[in-house]
């Protein structure tokens, strides 16, 4: 379905839970999440309606996220179902990592077409630091789950934090020379209610280019991210810049949380609650929050925070 601006909208985000075996610092609390009740959550039966619902609007690729996608005790039976909604081109996943040795292979046959993995340090100090819990090993053996469980495509996310992993650019871009992945670098997004960061974590994209002067440019696949190549490697570098080079213009993102909130924008307040709907009903809150997607995501920096109005772990990232 095209919104006003004229953007045609084919892909949904799903977040399939706030809850998270991590606690990274720049997308949500220490405490982790407040315990909600699950019938204030969505259902099974609710995703895979408004999958359905989406597809006849003409959504055509799903991601499923969170939270921890992968925390879900029903994860299996929901790629499965999401998989099989007719229109549905292609399943992807976003995750941590930490359970794919166990789901990995049972992901695939479930229908998940690709994973993202998330890492944003090679070093073991600084793995346990950022994501509080977490130990970098889990996440070594996750990527070698990925690896071998024949997703079509795997790739890895890092948040760029100046201060933080700014010195690992070039060992981080080195792992498409070790494996057959494309390494992304997203802007840290300054989304979270409390700032564990100062000004300086907030580097632009451009410093990954600096630090990688030898990286050839790679014709856009259609996605967000600019890409380039190191000469000999594996996989591309791929640069996403919501902050110094927002993309609002091209987005053809509409993201459902896990409590059913249709959100047209990550870093705008609107919600539209798909809750309690039947499909036509459903059909119709989607249509509207399709059609009134904003513009762009209004200022967004150091000193402009995000109007999202809630942590990342509960939108979905
Ligand atoms: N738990 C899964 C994971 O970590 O991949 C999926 C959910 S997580 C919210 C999705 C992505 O959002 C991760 O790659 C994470 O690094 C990114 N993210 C979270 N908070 C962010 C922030 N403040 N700025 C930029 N990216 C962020
Ligand atoms: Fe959990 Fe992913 Fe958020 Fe880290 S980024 S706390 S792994 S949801």
């Amino acid at each position: 379905m095209i919104d006003k601006m004229g953007r045609d909208i084919t892909y949904l985000r799903i977040s399939l839970t706030d809850k998270c075996n991590l606690r990274c610092r720049y997308c949500m609390p220490e405490e982790g999440v407040c315990k909600r009740s699950h019938h204030e959550m969505m259902n099974e039966d609710e995703v895979v309606t408004a999958v359905e619902v989406a597809a006849s609007l003409g959504i055509r690729k799903i991601r499923l996220t969170g939270g921890e996608p992968l925390v879900k005790k029903n994860i299996l039976s929901i790629c499965r179902r999401v998989s099989a909604v007719e229109g549905i081109q292609e399943v992807c996943l976003t995750t941590n990592g930490i359970l794919l040795p166990a789901l990995g292979r049972e992901l695939r046959r479930a229908g998940v077409n690709r994973v993202n993995l998330s890492l944003d340090t090679l070093d073991r100090a600084k793995y346990a630091y950022i994501t509080r819990i977490g130990k970098l090993e889990q996440f070594r053996a996750g990527l070698k789950a990925a690896m071998e469980a024949g997703f079509d495509k795997v790739k890895i996310n890092a948040v760029l934090i100046g201060g933080f992993n700014d010195d690992e650019i070039e060992a981080l871009a080195n792992l498409t020379m070790e494996y057959p992945v494309d390494m992304r670098f997203i802007e840290l997004m300054p989304i979270q209610d409390h700032d564990e960061f100062g000004q300086e974590a907030y580097v632009p994209y451009s410093k990954v280019l600096e630090k990688l002067p030898q990286a050839i440019p790679v014709e856009h696949d259609g996605g967000v991210a600019k890409l380039y190549r190191l000469p000999g490697a594996k996989g591309n570098i791929g640069l996403i810049s919501p902050i110094s080079a927002h993309f609002c213009g091209e987005c053809n993102r509409l993201r459902l949380t896990a409590d059913g909130k249709l959100k047209p924008c990550l870093h705008a307040p609107d919600e539209y609650s798909i809750r309690g709907l039947d499909r036509d009903g459903m059909k119709a809150v989607f249509e509207q929050a399709i059609w009134n997607k904003p513009a762009w995501h209004g200022d967004l920096d150091a000193l402009h925070r995000s109007q999202a109005g809630r942590n990342m772990n509960e939108i979905g990232g």
